[in-house]
């Protein structure tokens, strides 16, 4: 197999080269890096910042990300291996070379942080599409906004973390999930223990690709800076506007993710939620966020207000998942 490229360089983007994590706060002043850094402080203890310091809050500018190109997926499983082995997770009771798994649509779980799922195709002779699945890593993560604790955390790198010994076990962060990601380890019931992708955060920082990435053999995946990656999956739909939909997936989504998709076939036929709000979650409750002294008294009305935003999710995703039974049953 030809080489692929893995990750963005110069060639990509003569500018803004991705070389090292370590420059992620290379566009930052000192000042600035630290007063987003006393925001995030505030946040993780749990106290508010100042009234208009969250209105201000626009990101990371140099987090990473990864475009999963699904027109080049070739459902080799080679990245679920890799996050397997790279996660120290138990052996799965069917090898990775065992394509009777794409025979169900499966769901990352306490026991794999990525799976891939096979879907059918029956208007294009080329064959069925993959879909790799795993957490999108939000911009402004529902999960951190409804975890009472604050045990997880939007880093810089653009992983969302978790910090198991923090975790009480509630749960809420899985309920506010839009794209229903983090899992709960039910076998360690004294032990709360969320479990998701974590963007190989402790590899990202030293500034190798994340495992799935380095060991994806077709060029599906392409780890860079969140910025590039959108660029490059902007070049690839408009040079090849009969092969993609014009549409780049979690650019816009629940104001963005920084694991993005671009597909040849419409997303609700791979079980992409469709209709979330551009918004983040976290800005439809911010007024309760900027203007109250305490957040655990306010916490059940934000909550609230998140289970009803993501509630629809869950209701689309049965719907899908039913439409992909009829369409594997054809
Ligand atoms: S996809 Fe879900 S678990 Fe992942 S960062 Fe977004 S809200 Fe959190
Ligand atoms: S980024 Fe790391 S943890 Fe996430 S799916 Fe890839 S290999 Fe697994
Ligand atoms: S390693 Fe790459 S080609 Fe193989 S299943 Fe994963 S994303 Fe698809």
């Amino acid at each position: 197999m030809s080489r692929v490229k893995k990750g963005l360089d110069k060639e990509d983007h003569k500018q803004d080269a991705v070389k090292s994590p370590n420059a992620l706060s290379s566009g930052l002043t000192r000042r600035k890096f630290l007063s987003l850094s006393m925001l995030a402080g505030c946040a993780a203890i749990g106290l508010p910042a100042k009234a208009h310091a969250i209105n201000e809050f626009k990101g990371w500018p140099g987090s990473y990300g990864m475009l999963t190109d699904l027109s080049a997926c070739v459902g080799c499983r080679s990245c679920e291996k890799a996050c397997n082995e790279e996660n120290n997770m138990p052996s799965p009771e069917r090898s990775f070379d065992d394509g009777s798994v794409f025979n169900e649509q499966r769901w990352p779980s306490a026991k794999a942080l990525t799976v891939v799922n096979r879907y059918n195709n029956p208007g294009d002779s080329s064959g069925p599409v993959y879909r790799k699945i795993q957490c999108n890593h939000c911009l402004e993560p529902a999960c951190a906004t409804a975890c009472p604790i604050h045990a997880y955390t939007k880093t810089a790198e653009g992983a969302v973390t978790y910090n198991p010994d923090l975790c009480f076990g509630c749960r809420y962060c899985v309920i506010a999930c839009p794209f229903n990601m983090p899992a709960y380890d039910y076998e360690s019931a004294f032990e709360p223990k969320i479990i998701k992708c974590f963007f190989c955060y402790e590899r990202i920082k030293e500034g190798k690709l994340t495992a799935c990435a380095d060991a994806c053999p077709a060029g599906a995946l392409t780890f860079g800076r969140r910025k590039d990656i959108l660029k490059l999956a902007r070049k690839r739909i408009n040079d090849n506007p009969k092969k993609y939909i014009d549409h780049i997936y979690g650019e816009n989504e629940v104001g963005g993710t920084s694991w993005l998709y671009i597909s040849s076939v419409p997303f609700e036929q791979l079980g992409f939620p469709t209709n979330l709000p551009s918004k983040p979650l976290i800005e439809l409750s911010r007024g309760y966020l900027s203007t109250v002294p305490v957040i655990f008294t306010t916490f059940p009305a934000i909550f609230g207000m998140l289970y009803a935003l993501t509630r629809h999710r869950d209701k689309e995703s049965e719907e899908g998942h039913n439409q992909h039974k009829e369409v594997d049953n054809e």
